[in-house]
């Protein structure tokens, strides 16, 4: 049987890819990619020419048997996504936990995520944190969930896009006013990378005032306050009973 190797690739600077990636990625029969597209020319460039197929979010349950088979006839694969660790906000779990549940070899290759990354670097406490993904996209359901957090939680994690960026600093402030410390993340690893911190109205300021501030791709990490921790059962049912009011 095979072995299903889960390949982390660089979210911006190439001399992140690893030497143990390029060599998986170089041996496997062939590499499951989120964007074949995509993916080929990250492989061009670094002379790699394995054979590659789709494993995106709409066809990954389907394909996991496909994958399952190749395994149980030897042949050894490899899972990228567009950047980063796959399966971290990208596709993949279905195919693992298929892959796990028959019993095949799942063999990460460890590299760059973006979570980590920006995490690492914001000066926000790293003790404990809480990776929540990509937040709705809708303003409602977003604000829904922001005012979802406790401090248990630890510091919170997300995914932002350029696209709603700005509306989303606006639902924090909504939602938390300057009860959180923010740190932004953007490019990170890339020519433009830039780290901001402070109050979420500080960060929109910086934001408002310089447009390019808003291009490319973000982490957002809040730190929510510490004092809150006592009431927040109390809170939990404010909030339900706030929202039966008129
Ligand atoms: N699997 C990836 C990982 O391990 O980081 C994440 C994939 S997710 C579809 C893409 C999101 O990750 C972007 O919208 C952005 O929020 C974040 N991201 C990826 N690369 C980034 C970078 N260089 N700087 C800041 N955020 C980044």
């Amino acid at each position: 049987r095979g072995t299903f190797y889960i390949v982390a690739t660089p979210i911006g600077n190439l001399e992140d890819f690893t030497d143990r990636a390029k060599k998986v990625l170089t041996e496997v029969d062939f590499i499951a990619a989120e964007d074949t597209r995509h993916s080929k020319r990250l492989l061009n460039h670094f002379g790699i020419d394995t054979k590659l197929f789709a494993l995106h979010d709409h066809n990954e349950r389907d394909k996991a048997n496909y994958i399952g088979s190749l395994l149980d006839e030897g042949k050894n694969l490899a899972l990228v996504s567009d950047a980063g660790t796959p399966l971290i906000s990208d596709p993949g779990y279905h195919v693992v936990n298929f892959l796990r549940q028959q019993g095949h070899k799942v063999v990460p290759v460890p590299g760059p995520s973006a979570l980590i990354t920006a995490l690492c670097a914001s000066g926000l406490p790293t003790d404990r944190f809480s990776f929540v993904g990509f937040l709705p996209a809708k303003s409602k359901s977003r604000r829904d969930e922001m005012s979802s957090w406790t401090p248990s939680q630890g510091t919170v994690v997300f995914y932002e896009s350029t696209h709603r960026i700005l509306d989303c600093l606006v639902d924090l402030e909504a939602v938390w006013g300057d009860r959180i410390q923010v740190a932004l993340a953007r490019e990170i690893t890339k020519t433009f990378e830039t780290f901001l911190s402070g109050s979420v109205a500080d960060i929109h300021r910086i934001l408002t005032e310089d447009s390019n501030q808003t291009r490319g791709e973000f982490v957002i990490m809040v730190s929510l306050p510490e004092q809150e921790e006592d009431n927040s059962e109390a809170l939990k049912v404010l909030k339900v009973l706030l929202k039966e009011l008129p």
